[in-house]
C-alpha cells in the first residue's frame, strides 16, 4: 500500500511555504536548459506551468489530447478568481481568504497549501492582467471586484461570465510565445497512455498520436500532470467529455495516491 508523503514544509502555518521557498535549492540559470520537464495538459494549469517553466529556461514538452490547448475545459469557467487584494478596503486579508477557502472545502483541504494559494492569489491577478486578460474594470480604470460564493467581502476578479475563456486565451498566448521562442515543444492530439516511473519518480510518458495511432515514448527529469477534473466518471455532469480521468487513472495504477475522489464539483450551471 502506498504511503502518503504530502511534503508540506515544517514551521508555523503562515510561514511554511515562504520559509521553504527561501531555503529550497535553486538551479543556476545557466543549468536550467539541461533539465527537461514534461507537462501533460494545456488547460489553465498546464499551459501556465509549461509557459512559466520555459520562461525560466527549462526545456519543456507539452502534451494535450485536444487539437488545440484552447479546447481545454478551463474555457468553461465563468465566475472569477478570488484574490486577497483588499481593493475594496472591506476587511479582506490573506488569512480571511485562507479561512473562507478552507471552510468552502468543508475543512478537508490541506491547510498549508490553501494558505499558500491565498498568499499567491494577489500575484496571480497581476500575472493574468500582464498576460492581457481583460478583467472587468471600474469606470476609473481600476480592476472591479464582486462578492461571490457567499463571501463577506468583494474579492472576486472576473471578466463578465467568461473568466475561464479569457484566462485561457491569456495562458495560451504565453504558451504560444514560448513555443515560438523554442522553449516549449507542443504536441497536440497526443494522449498520455502511461506513466514511466523510475525509482519511485515519474520520468516519462507513453503517448498515442490520435491522428496516426503511432505510439511514442518521451523521457524527462520531471513530469507534471495537469490533466484537469474527472467529472465524467459520474453519469450526470456538465464537464466536457474530455474530462475523463484517463491520465490520473494511469498515474494511480503506477503508484500515485488519489484522495477524496467523491469530492468533485458537478457544476449545476
Ligand atoms: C462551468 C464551470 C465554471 C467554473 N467556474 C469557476 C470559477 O468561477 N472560478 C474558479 O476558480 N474555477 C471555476 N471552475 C473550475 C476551473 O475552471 C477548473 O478547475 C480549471 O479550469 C481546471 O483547469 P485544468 O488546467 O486543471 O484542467 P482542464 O482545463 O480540464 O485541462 C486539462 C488538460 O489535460 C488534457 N488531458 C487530460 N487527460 C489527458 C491525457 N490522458 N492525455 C493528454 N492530455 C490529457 C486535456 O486535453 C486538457 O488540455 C469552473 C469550471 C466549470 C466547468
Amino acid at each position: 500500500m502506498a504511503q502518503l508523503e504530502s511534503k508540506v514544509p515544517a514551521g508555523p502555518l503562515a510561514d511554511k511555504w515562504r520559509k521553504h521557498k527561501t531555503e529550497i535549492k535553486l538551479v543556476n540559470p545557466a543549468n536550467k536548459r539541461k533539465y527537461e520537464v514534461i507537462v501533460v495538459g494545456a488547460g489553465l494549469a498546464g499551459s501556465s506551468a509549461a509557459a512559466t517553466l520555459a520562461e525560466l529556461g527549462y526545456k519543456v514538452k507539452n502534451f494535450v489530447f485536444h487539437d488545440s490547448p484552447r479546447r481545454a475545459h478551463s474555457i468553461a469557467a465563468q465566475g472569477g478568481i478570488n484574490a486577497a487584494k483588499n481593493y475594496q478596503n472591506d476587511g479582506d486579508s490573506v488569512h480571511r481568504l485562507f479561512y473562507d477557502t478552507l471552510k468552502g472545502g468543508d475543512y478537508r483541504a490541506r491547510e498549508a497549501n490553501v494558505h499558500r494559494l491565498a498568499e499567491v492569489s494577489v500575484n496571480i491577478i497581476d500575472q493574468c492582467a500582464a498576460q492581457g486578460v481583460p478583467f472587468a474594470r471600474e469606470y476609473g480604470g481600476l480592476l472591479a471586484n464582486r462578492s461571490f460564493g457567499g463571501a463577506q467581502v468583494s474579492r472576486t476578479f472576473y471578466a463578465r461570465g467568461q473568466t475561464g475563456q479569457q484566462l485561457l486565451l491569456g495562458a495560451y498566448s504565453a504558451l504560444s510565445r514560448m513555443v515560438g521562442a523554442g522553449g516549449v515543444e507542443l504536441h497536440t492530439n497526443s494522449e498520455m497512455l502511461d506513466l514511466v516511473v523510475v525509482d519511485g519518480h515519474a520520468k516519462g510518458i507513453l503517448v498515442r498520436d490520435l491522428i496516426t495511432g503511432a505510439i511514442t515514448r518521451h523521457s524527462a527529469d520531471a513530469v507534471v500532470l495537469a490533466t484537469g477534473g474527472y467529472g465524467n466518471v459520474f453519469n450526470l455532469s456538465t464537464y466536457a467529455r474530455g474530462s475523463n480521468a484517463t491520465a490520473i487513472w494511469r498515474a494511480y495504477k503506477r503508484g500515485a495516491c488519489l484522495a477524496n475522489p467523491c469530492y468533485t464539483q458537478i457544476h449545476p450551471t
